[in-house]
C-alpha cells in the first residue's frame, strides 16, 4: 500500500487526506519531522503560504520538507505548490524552488475574485475537472522539464515535474478523485522505478 503523507501545519489538510483514503492510500497526518519517515509522498495543501513559512521551524523545519521533497513525490496545491515553486518574490515565502515554475501570489485578486471553471485535464479528456480556484496563484513561465497537465485562461494550472504534481487550484474540495488517482499512479511508477516522461 502507498504511504502517503499530508503537511498539517496549516491549511486544508483533512479534505486531502480523506481523498487520498478514498484512493486506497494509506495516509499519516504530517506535524513532525518523524512523520515524514518511511513515506512514499506527500501532499503540501492549500492555506496560506506565508503562515505555512512562518510555522516551519516550530514543528517541522523547512530543511526537512526540502531533504524530503527534493528526492520523493510531492504534490503541492495552491499555496502547497507556491512552496514548491520560485519566484514568487515575497520576503515572507521560504521557496523550495524544486519545480522550476515561476508563481505569482494572489495574481487574481482578493477572495471574492475566487472563482470555479472546468478544464479538461490531458490525462482524461473526456469529462472536464470541476476547479476550485480561491485566491489562487498564477503560473507565469515553466521550465523545460515540467509539463502542463491542465490550463485555464491561457494560464497553466495543473503541472507535473519527474517527482512533483502541482496544482493552482483545489482539487480536494470536489468529490472528483482523478487528480488525487493521478498522484498515486506517479508515486507507484516511481517507486517501480520507471522512467517518468516529462
Ligand atoms: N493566497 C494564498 C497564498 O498566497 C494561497 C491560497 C490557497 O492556498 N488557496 O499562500
Amino acid at each position: 500500500m502507498i504511504k502517503t503523507g499530508v503537511l498539517a501545519i496549516q491549511g486544508a489538510f483533512a479534505r486531502h487526506a480523506a481523498t487520498l483514503s478514498a484512493c486506497g492510500a494509506e495516509v499519516r497526518i504530517v506535524k513532525y519531522r518523524r512523520d515524514l519517515e518511511g513515506l512514499d509522498g506527500l501532499v503540501l495543501p492549500g492555506g496560506e503560504s506565508t503562515t505555512m513559512t512562518k510555522m516551519m521551524g516550530y514543528r517541522i523545519n523547512y530543511e526537512d520538507l526540502f531533504r524530503f521533497a527534493e528526492k520523493n513525490p510531492v504534490f503541492g496545491t495552491c499555496a502547497g505548490l507556491i512552496l514548491l515553486g520560485r519566484g514568487a518574490d515575497d520576503a515572507r515565502v521560504r521557496q523550495f524552488a524544486l519545480v522550476d515554475a515561476e508563481i505569482t501570489r494572489n495574481a487574481y485578486g482578493s477572495q471574492k475574485e475566487s472563482f470555479v471553471d472546468d478544464i479538461p485535464l490531458e490525462f482524461d479528456r473526456d469529462n472536464a475537472f470541476h476547479a476550485i480556484f480561491i485566491r489562487a496563484p498564477r503560473i507565469q513561465s515553466l521550465g523545460n522539464n515540467v509539463r502542463v497537465l491542465a490550463s485555464c485562461g491561457g494560464f497553466p494550472v495543473l503541472i507535473e515535474s519527474e517527482l512533483h504534481l502541482g496544482a493552482t487550484f483545489h482539487p480536494e474540495l470536489t468529490d472528483d478523485r482523478r487528480i488525487h488517482q493521478y498522484f498515486i499512479q506517479k508515486i507507484k511508477e516511481i517507486k517501480n522505478g520507471k522512467k517518468q516522461s516529462t
